[in-house]
C-alpha cells in the first residue's frame, strides 16, 4: 500500500507481467474470451476482454482504500479528491495501471457502491473497431446515450507520453479523411492535426501507437447531471 500518484506523474519502474502497464501491451487479449465469444455468435465480430473491475472500497477517517483491479494491491488516497459525480482518475502506486474511481458522495452513498475500473491498452489504429464493438458502447447506443461518452466514461491516454485524447474526436473519426473538409466543418488546426495522427494510428504528441483506455457505463445520476447541465464538465485535473 502506498500513496497515490496523479496520472501525469510518470512512473520510473513497472513490474514485469503486470496487466495494463504503460509500454507493455497486454498479450493474449482473447484469453478471457470464451464466455463472451458464446454470447457473440457473429464470427466476424472481434472479442475484447472485459475491463478488470473492482466493486466497493473502504472509507476511513477521510481516506479511501481501494483494491487495484490490475494487480490487487491496496491503494489509499484522500477521499476529498474524489468528485461526487465525476469520480477521479489515478494511477495505482504499485503497478502503474490507470484506474477510474466512480463518483462518491459520502452523504448519500455507501462506499460499497464505488466502482473502480482499470484501463486497458489498445492499439490506436484499432480503436475505432474496439470502441464500436465494445459491450459498454453497444449498451449505451441501445439507450441512445452514446453521445454522453464525450462527457463521461471514455478516457484515452497515450501509454508513453500520457497525451490525453479528445473523446469527442475519437468517437467521430470520419471514414474518409480530407483535411480541407475538416477545415470547412469548423475544426481547428489542433483538432485536424490530432485527427490526422489518429487516422495513421500514431499519438499526435510522440508518435507511439498504443493508448490506454478506460471505458465505463454512465450511471443514472451522472446521466441526469449531463441532461440537466447541472455540472460544468471541464476536466477535474
Ligand atoms: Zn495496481
Ligand atoms: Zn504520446
Amino acid at each position: 500500500m502506498g500513496g497515490i500518484f496523479p496520472f501525469f506523474k510518470k512512473k520510473t519502474e513497472t513490474p514485469a507481467g503486470a496487466p495494463a502497464t504503460p509500454g507493455e501491451p497486454q498479450q493474449g487479449l482473447e484469453k478471457d474470451g470464451p464466455e463472451k465469444a458464446k454470447s457473440h455468435p457473429d464470427p466476424v465480430k472481434r472479442v475484447y476482454p472485459n475491463l478488470p473491475t473492482v466493486k466497493g472500497a473502504g472509507v476511513q477517517r477521510g481516506s479511501l482504500f481501494f483494491t487495484c483491479p490490475g494487480c490487487g494491491e491496496l491503494n489509499r488516497l484522500s477521499a476529498d479528491v474524489i468528485h461526487p459525480v465525476l469520480g477521479v482518475r489515478v494511477v495505482c502506486s504499485s503497478c502503474g495501471t490507470l484506474v477510474h474511481i466512480s463518483g462518491f458522495d459520502p452523504f448519500s452513498m455507501r462506499a460499497s457502491e464505488i466502482v473502480i475500473n482499470s484501463g486497458v491498452p489498445v492499439r490506436l489504429i484499432e480503436f475505432d473497431d474496439w470502441y464500436n464493438h465494445h459491450p459498454v458502447t453497444e449498451s449505451l447506443r441501445q439507450r441512445h446515450w452514446q453521445e454522453s461518452h464525450i462527457e463521461y466514461g471514455l478516457w484515452v491516454y497515450c501509454i508513453r507520453c500520457h497525451h490525453e485524447f479528445s473523446a469527442a474526436v475519437l468517437m467521430n473519426i470520419p471514414p474518409v479523411w480530407d483535411p480541407r473538409l475538416m477545415q470547412r466543418s469548423g475544426m481547428d488546426k489542433t483538432q485536424i492535426r490530432e485527427l490526422a495522427a489518429i487516422k495513421s494510428g500514431r499519438c499526435p504528441a510522440c508518435g507511439n501507437g498504443i493508448v490506454m483506455v478506460i471505458i465505463t457505463d454512465i450511471p443514472d445520476r451522472v446521466r441526469h447531471m449531463i441532461e440537466d447541465q447541472e455540472y460544468s464538465w471541464s476536466s477535474e485535473d
